[in-house]
């Protein structure tokens, strides 16, 4: 079986188990959850983040679409 190829971005990424957010590695703890105490408060973070989620995918693919800009311009200046 091949390797499954993680873009950098994802390798750089860790995904809270409080919260279930994405956050950089290099963070000591979730930005989002840390100072969220248990209980409702987390539960009302978790509902949030949900419906958030049409709106982290659009970030995505914003993402991705400057990427491939940046790697045509790079190509580009390559040729
Ligand atoms: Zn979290």
């Amino acid at each position: 079986m091949q390797p499954v190829f993680l873009p950098p971005k994802i390798r750089m990424m860790k995904r809270c188990q409080r919260c279930g957010s994405v956050y950089p590695r290099k963070a000591a703890d979730c930005p989002v959850c840390n100072d969220v105490e248990d209980g409702p408060a987390l539960e009302a973070l978790k509902k949030q983040r949900k419906a958030g989620l049409v709106s982290f995918g659009l970030m995505d693919i914003s993402f991705l679409l400057a990427a491939a800009i940046l790697l045509l311009l790079l190509l580009g200046s390559a040729l």
